[in-house]
């Protein structure tokens, strides 16, 4: 299905997403095989690994070419792509024995020079780790994790959210193109990760807000409709609210009309908001509410809310105030 030479792109100078290959893609899982699949549909000289046989399997048949070891998929590869789940996997398959063939880490693999593009979610501080690893052993490293889920994977029409040198987001952009839609350079390493962080920040902190003014509308005799339509309209109004309604009715679209269906699952947005805690951690800023929000999502995602919509934290809300009124009742005798 490639529709261009792949390996006699290497060191030509045209300037499409084959040109900047051949690319190892560590990493085939719900988010790495649509990805891979993508840039081999674009014509780059795609080789892909990954440690589950059953991920392996799944990648093929979505047109992935699959190489049979981490080091296969990295000789020759000008270009290292890793989408894996958190970031002792990358820092692993970066460092050693990633492929569990008892073969060195990605780095010692590679050809001197290689550029290491780290799309997977992780801590900032990790994303910073794997780039001075990536460059004492004398590679290039950006970090370039992504939103838009599956369905963006799948569609092409992820959004990248870049930390690294210039030069290195320029050679990478080809790639980043075949797979998203919007790239957004965001400055020095760790930074697209700090960018990702940050702004999943906003997005848990304003679904609970979101949320908790539903309820508490609802207690009031509000209804649903007639809090959206003030809202939406007024500064109440944010994407948590708009686009993604935790209420079914006001929003069409939004996965509370189909049960909470993902969307965006708890699980995800629990894991993200543990790295904005770790962020806040390291850097001393005093967040609150972030700090709260990763509390409150890494306790829905424990039970059942970990495969449901992030925006099913209301269903949460509601039973809990079910448990206050009963217990808080006129107030009396605080504690
Ligand atoms: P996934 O668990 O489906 O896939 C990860 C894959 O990495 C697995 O197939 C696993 O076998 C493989 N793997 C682990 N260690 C490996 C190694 N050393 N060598 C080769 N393969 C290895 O996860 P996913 O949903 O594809 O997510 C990947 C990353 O993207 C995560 O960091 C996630 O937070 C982020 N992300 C996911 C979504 C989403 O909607 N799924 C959205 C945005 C970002």
């Amino acid at each position: 299905m490639n529709q261009q030479g792949a390996s006699g792109a290497v060191g030509e100078t045209a300037s499409g997403p084959a040109a900047a290959g051949p690319v190892a893609f560590i990493g085939l899982g719900h988010m790495g095989a649509p990805m891979a699949a993508n840039l081999a549909r674009a014509g780059v000289d795609v080789r892909g690994f990954d440690l589950s046989a059953e991920a392996v399997a799944h990648a093929r048949e979505a047109g992935v070419p699959i190489a049979a070891t981490a080091a296969e998929a990295v000789a020759g590869a000008r270009v290292v792509i890793t989408m894996l789940p958190v970031g002792r996997h990358v820092i692993d398959a970066y460092t050693g024995g990633g492929d569990g063939s008892g073969d060195a880490g990605l780095l010692a693999m590679a050809a001197p020079g290689t550029l290491f593009v780290e799309c997977s979610t992780i801590a900032v501080d990790d994303a910073r780790k794997a780039h001075e690893r990536a460059l004492a052993a004398g590679h290039r490293n950006i970090d370039a994790p992504v939103s838009g889920g599956v369905m963006g994977a799948e569609a092409a029409t992820l959004a990248f959210m870049v930390g690294g040198a210039d030069v290195d987001v320029a050679e990478a952009r080809p790639l980043l193109e075949a797979m998203g839609r919007r790239i957004v350079h965001c400055g020095g390493p760790g930074l697209g990760q700090a960018a990702k962080v940050c702004n999943n920040m906003i997005l848990g902190v304003s679904m609970i807000a979101v949320s908790e003014a539903f309820v508490l509308g609802e207690r009031l005799g509000l209804s649903n409709d007639a809090l959206f339509e003030v809202a939406a309209n007024a500064s109440g109004q944010c994407w948590a609210l708009t686009t993604n309604c935790p209420v079914p009715g006001p929003v069409p679209a939004s996965p509370a009309n189909r049960d909470y269906q993902p969307g965006f699952a708890s699980a995800l947005m629990a894991k993200d908001l543990d790295l904005a805690a770790q962020a806040i951690a390291s850097t001393g800023v005093h967040a609150e509410a972030g700090s709260l929000a990763a509390q409150i999502y890494a306790r829905f995602a424990e039970g059942d809310g970990a495969m449901r919509d992030f925006s099913a934290i209301i269903t949460d809300i509601r039973e809990r105030s079910l448990t206050t009124e009963v217990s808080g009742e006129r107030g009396e005798g605080a504690s």
